[in-house]
């Protein structure tokens, strides 16, 4: 049975604008927090895990500070600025906690260049120290798909796997969506060759190349895409990058199609270890523009060269 997402977009509870203090080191956590300050599936999850969230220092100071932010009045408390800076020092105390599952411990502790991985360091952390098998705020995000891998030379079927996915990386796709439809596909299905080198064919009995084919089974309340903005191979002004305002899309074995609109646009300038955010977020219908720390303007999502994540949240069906 395919899994259905609970949560649906529900305008009443995505809070006003806001600005945080966009300092340097805690910039990404800043623009992270107002892009999922506006998806409702994000903050009804940390509410309704708490026990959950408080298993680690990240966790438990972004549930704090959701809880603010859900519950402020009208002025926004002066002190919710700060959230990134304290939910980046609790990250960071977190991750350079030993993980005693890890042969590896230092790579957690250094500090996350890009957005994405930012949210992928905040996402396994809260996960690592639940010592749970279950992953609520992951699963917001995750996507789960069936691949099955045949043999390029017999067709014969090597193996059958499931995977999951966080974000999808528009670079990493073979062809480059330019239509709706085009980019709903992007999440799926997709085919593509696994080298020889990586399959093996019982039947051949020698190393093939394969043909994989991936089928979505489970489709999250928050789709993320990233652009590879920091791959230099291709000059930035080559990647105006086509998105669309809504994605629609169907798990496998289910007629149901799940409807998702952007509510989130993160432009990037400069080198991914620095330089200068503009985040776009929609708030009951209207887009705002923050430009740093000053207060937001109006906006629009439109596709950009520096362009690097789009967001789309789940909309009742
Ligand atoms: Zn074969």
């Amino acid at each position: 049975m395919p899994e259905t997402s609970p949560i649906y977009y529900d305008p009443a509870v995505v809070p006003s604008p806001f600005v945080l203090d966009s300092v340097a080191g805690a910039r990404d956590i800043s623009v992270l927090l107002q892009c999922l300050c506006c998806c409702p599936a994000f903050t009804k999850q940390v509410l309704r895990h708490q026990e959950y969230m408080k298993k680690s220092r990240v966790g438990k100071s972004i549930l704090n500070f959701v809880t603010r932010y859900i519950n402020r009045s009208l002025d926004y408390p002066k002190d919710i600025r700060r959230f990134p800076s304290i939910i980046l020092t609790n990250l960071m105390k977190d991750a350079r906690q030993e993980d005693p599952d890890s042969d590896n411990h230092t790579d957690r502790s250094e500090q996350p260049e890009t957005l994405a991985d930012t949210l992928l360091l905040i996402l396994s952390t809260i996960a690592l120290a639940s010592h749970d098998e279950a992953t609520p705020m992951a699963d917001v995000f995750t996507h789960r798909y069936n691949i099955t891998c045949a043999c390029a030379k017999c067709g014969g079927v090597t193996s059958s796997v499931g995977e999951y996915a966080y974000l999808i990386n528009i670079d990493s796709l073979e062809q480059r969506p330019t239509t709706v439809e085009a980019f709903s596909d992007t999440i799926m299905h997709s085919v593509y060759t696994v080298s020889a080198a990586d399959h093996y064919c019982e039947s051949c009995k020698e190393p093939c190349d394969g043909i994989a084919q991936s089928v979505l089974t489970r489709s999250p309340e928050i789709i993320m895409y990233t652009f590879d903005i920091y791959n230099t191979s291709t000059p930035r002004e080559c990647k105006n990058y086509y998105f669309p305002d809504r994605i629609i899309c169907s798990v496998l074995d289910s007629c149901t199609q799940l409807e998702y609109r952007i509510v989130a646009q993160v432009e990037h300038f400069g080198a991914d270890n620095g330089g200068h955010y503009i985040t776009r977020t929609l708030h009951d219908g209207i887009v705002f523009c923050f430009d740093g720390g000053d207060s937001p303007s109006c906006g629009r999502f439109e596709p950009t060269e520096d362009t690097y994540m789009v967001i789309y949240h789940i909309v009742q069906p």
